[in-house]
């Protein structure tokens, strides 16, 4: 039976590749700091389900964990997944988005060592790796040079992998766009429309404060993406692999369709521009060219703009049905 370990199973992405490992008969294990999450609720915890609640940060924690397991796949998704919580806390921000990613490689490699089986790490690396990128799209070689602590974070641990391959480690990065379903809290700006429009046309919310409508992103289906990190651990060769859809679409793209599953065509009424919610827009679109996790992954992402916002929707209807 091939073991996985997942850092960040509580999330969004961690839950789902869970699900997906366990389906395919693999042990999970996964490192949690309580484990009331509600994304692991979803889980069910079947049988061949084991967490571990350890402080990522505290001395040898994560090393004992990765030594007990000994896992074949180790899953680096532990994350502060927001820019905007990297501005609050950019020194917590470096220390679990890079460091503990450091740590996580040269464990897999003494585990591989030592238990003398290959350790194949995936970490989940950031389209903010490349912010102020010169070019559009983005490709695998394109110039890392990050505008904000969760980028630079980022980037040193998706160069950490690099350099880890380099030692033999069989080690990728998935560069992940944006990648979007119910599990996303309210806190990131597809959930917090998706919940507003469901709660709009059931008569509980006046209307929607949102930043700037006209950014644009490449937005694309979570379990789609947590396809990719799979696919990625099992490749003949590791790398760095771009997962993203190709296509972007405004914020006021992503109303238009929320609002649209909810039959309300005109929603100039229902959203305001508060400033305090407009971010800098990086000069060059955020939008990736995936055609090497196609070529080398056979990946490709299964679900379009539309079915995924309207999925969104219909999940926030149903929990006000509830
Ligand atoms: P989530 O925010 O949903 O999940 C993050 C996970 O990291 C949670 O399990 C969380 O645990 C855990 N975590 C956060 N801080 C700590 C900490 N200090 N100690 C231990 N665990 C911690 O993120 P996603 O699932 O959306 O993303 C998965 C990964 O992919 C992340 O690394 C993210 O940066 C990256 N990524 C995601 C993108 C996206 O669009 N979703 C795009 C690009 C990259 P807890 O539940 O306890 O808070």
């Amino acid at each position: 039976m091939p073991v996985a370990l997942i850092t960040g199973i509580s999330g969004q992405d961690g839950s789902y590749l869970a699900e997906s490992l366990l389906a395919d008969g693999y042990d999970v294990h996964g490192i949690v700091r309580d484990d009331t999450e509600e994304n692991l609720a979803a889980l069910g915890r079947p049988g061949r389900l084991t967490l571990h609640t350890v402080d990522l940060q505290a001395p040898d924690a994560l090393e004992e964990v990765v030594a007990l397991t000994s896992p074949d796949e180790l899953y680096s998704l532990a994350a502060i997944s927001s820019v905007a919580a990297s501005w609050k806390d950019p020194v917590q921000t470096g220390a679990v988005n890079g460091q503990v990613v450091v740590r996580l490689l040269e464990a897999a490699l003494r585990v591989e060592q030592q238990a003398g089986h290959p350790v194949r790490l995936v970490h989940a690396s950031s389209a903010e790796i490349f912010g102020q990128a010169g070019e559009t799209p983005q490709v695998e070689t394109t110039a890392i040079r990050p505008s904000s602590p969760y980028g630079a974070s980022k980037a040193y641990a998706h160069l950490s992998v690099g350099v880890y391959r380099g030692r033999g480690l069989h080690a990728s990065n998935t560069i992940l766009y944006n990648h979007e379903s119910p599990r996303r809290p309210e806190t990131f700006v597809t959930r917090k429309i998706t919940a507003s429009v469901a709660r709009i046309s059931a008569g509980l919310q006046q209307g929607i404060e949102l930043g700037n409508l006209d950014a644009r992103r490449d937005w694309g289906w979570a379990p789609d993406y947590v396809a990719a990190m799979r696919l990625a651990a099992r490749a003949p060769e590791a790398g760095d692999f771009i997962v993203a859809t190709g296509v972007s679409h405004t914020i006021a793209d992503f109303l238009d369709a929320a609002f649209a599953r909810v039959g309300i065509d005109d929603w100039s009424g229902l959203v305001t521009v508060n400033p305090e919610f407009v971010r800098p827009v990086d000069p060059a679109e955020q939008l990736g060219d995936a055609s090497k996790a196609r070529r080398e992954l056979g990946w490709q992402p299964t679900v379009d703009f539309e079915t995924l916002v309207a999925r969104m929707v219909d999940h926030d209807l149903e929990l006000i049905a509830r």
